[in-house]
Parts: C-alpha cells; sequence; structure tokens
C-alpha cells in the first residue's frame, strides 16, 4: 500500500501530507527537484522515468516516523469505535 491510499484508508484530508517525507508542506523536508520544480513528488524519486532525486535518510526516517504516529492515531480511532459498537450490542442483547 502506498501513502495515499493508506490515508485515503482513514479519512479525506483537505490537504495531503507530502508523499515523500509524510510531512505536512511548511515542515516538508525534501529538496526542491531541479527538473520539475516541485518538492515532494513521489514520481521524481522514481528509479525509472524519475528526475533523479534519491530519498535522503532524513527523509526516509521521517516517513517512517509520521506512518508510525499514523498508524497510533487510526488504532485509537479503530479500537474506540470497536468499543463502542460493543457496547451498542450489549445494550441490545441485555
Ligand atoms: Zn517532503
Ligand atoms: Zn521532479
Amino acid at each position: 500500500m502506498n501513502l495515499i491510499e493508506f490515508y485515503r484508508s482513514f479519512t479525506l484530508p483537505l490537504t495531503m501530507p507530502c508523499e515523500v517525507c509524510g510531512r505536512w508542506e511548511e515542515r516538508c523536508l525534501c529538496p526542491k527537484c531541479a527538473i520539475c520544480g516541485e518538492r515532494g513528488r513521489q514520481t521524481c524519486y522514481d528509479v525509472e522515468d524519475g528526475h533523479g532525486l534519491m530519498r535522503s535518510t532524513e527523509q526516509v526516517e521521517s516517513m517512517r516516523v509520521e506512518l508510525d504516529k499514523w498508524e497510533a492515531i487510526t488504532q485509537a480511532e479503530a479500537e474506540y469505535w470497536m468499543a463502542r459498537d460493543r457496547e451498542e450490542i450489549e445494550e441490545v442483547l441485555l
């Protein structure tokens, strides 16, 4: 699953975090691409048909940290809704 699918799987934010480092725009670590002038574009980093950009250790590490954060949030959310569902089911049964 890529990052975009990951975010879409639980919410639809109006702005998306950076596809490469996972941070919001103002905190994005990515350098500007010399070819298209964009920063944080996944396609600039493609091995084939890319723009020759390489992910730095900071970018990779940042993405990992940001994904962990989101996972913790979605996990907590899922548990909350599951607990609520269970309560409702118990209410019906009792
Ligand atoms: Zn970035
Ligand atoms: Zn580019």
